[in-house]
């Protein structure tokens, strides 16, 4: 039986949390003297609305899913760290991450001297679930996901993944910060049957907002309580609330997007085929794709020359000669091609 009380740290689990004047008196008045603000620069000077109501609401009307099941962060690289801090105890517990996958995993793991262990995919970079719960113990808090992948760009199989998320009594993270590109594969459907499921999606790529830093986890009620009792009290500022509840409005602009980018994708893919030195392009979901190239350093290197920056992968684990590329505005990826044709 899944219990999150017996996942949580023992420190955190006695934790009174800072107290905010917000937290204290949350709704409206005329004059607000409780926090220390500057009474001049409107509307800089107040601090945010720190459970991000409005932002919240907006959300969960775009995604289908109850505002009290939504943590917002700066980034999704907060909520990868706030569980890491939540439930991993330092040199006691562990967690378990697919290979290869995105490199935070691991250095949220190293930050909180958590062991991590790492399960390799096949090599066609798919899951199996029987070798990830083969790695569980006792004190495996977290298991991490991410679908499609970085940097191999697919899809991971649902049925495997469903498997560990009711097999492990610990909570599974499904990373899909690049489910935009392929909705309907979302795990998000799944999300109120499974209390120890956390999915992650962000702002960063199909949105085009990276630099605003904006990253969502979806979790149970339960879980929601736990992140919001440690996170900082205003972990996401005024104008990243303000852009995000702006940008949201504008759902056909990001559809747009990622439609052209999908179209450019299979451009991208034909022009890649002609390539004699690619000897393969692995199966993308997201928005970039994942080659094996003769040579690939070499190729890497002289691109860079030609003042164009791909991703050299070739020192992950299973990706030996891979590069990672990034689908660009139409313009950006000619320039790439032509540079290409003259490797
Ligand atoms: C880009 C990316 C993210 C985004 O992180 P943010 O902190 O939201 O910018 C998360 N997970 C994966 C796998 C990524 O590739």
């Amino acid at each position: 039986m899944f219990n999150l009380n017996a996942l949580i740290r023992e420190n955190i689990k006695n934790l009174k949390p800072y107290s905010s004047a917000r937290d204290e008196y949350s709704g409206s008045a005329s004059v607000f003297l409780d926090a220390n603000e500057n009474p001049f620069n409107t509307p800089y000077n107040r601090y945010p609305d720190p459970f991000q109501g409005e932002v919240k609401e907006k959300l969960a009307a775009i995604k289908g899913v109850p505002a009290q099941n939504i943590f917002l962060g700066n980034g999704s690289d907060e909520p990868i760290d706030l569980l890491y801090r939540a439930f991993c105890e330092p040199k006691v517990d562990n967690v378990i991450s697919i290979s290869p996958s995105y490199g935070m995993y691991t250095v949220c793991a190293n930050i909180n001297n958590v062991e991590l262990r790492n399960v390799l995919l096949t090599k066609d970079f798919q899951l199996e679930a029987d070798a990830v719960l083969e790695k569980v113990d006792a004190h495996t808090k977290l298991i991490f996901l991410c679908s499609p992948n970085n940097p191999s760009g697919n899809l991971l199989d649902k049925v495997e993944m469903l498997k560990i998320v009711t097999s492990f009594h610990g909570l599974v993270v499904v990373d899909e910060a690049y489910i935009d590109f392929c909705p309907d594969e979302s795990l998000l459907g799944d999300l109120l049957k499974h209390p120890n499921l956390v999915i992650l999606q962000t702002f960063s790529k199909a949105w085009g907002l990276a630099g605003v830093r904006f990253g969502m986890a979806y979790v149970s009620n339960e879980i929601l309580t736990v992140l919001n009792k440690i996170k900082y009290p205003y972990n996401l500022n005024i104008l990243t609330q303000k852009v995000v509840l702006e940008q949201m409005e504008n759902l056909e602009q990001k559809e747009g997007w990622v439609n052209e980018i999908l179209e450019e994708k299979e451009q991208m893919i034909r022009e890649l085929r002609k390539l004699d030195y690619v000897s393969k392009i692995y199966p993308s979901d997201a928005n970039f794709v994942l080659i094996k190239a003769e040579k690939a350093r070499e190729k890497y290197n002289i691109l860079v020359e030609k003042s164009i920056i791909i991703r050299d992968r070739s020192k992950v684990v299973l990706c030996e000669d891979c590069l990672r590329i990034t689908i660009g505005s139409k313009e950006e990826n000619k320039q790439l091609f032509a540079a290409l044709k003259e490797l």
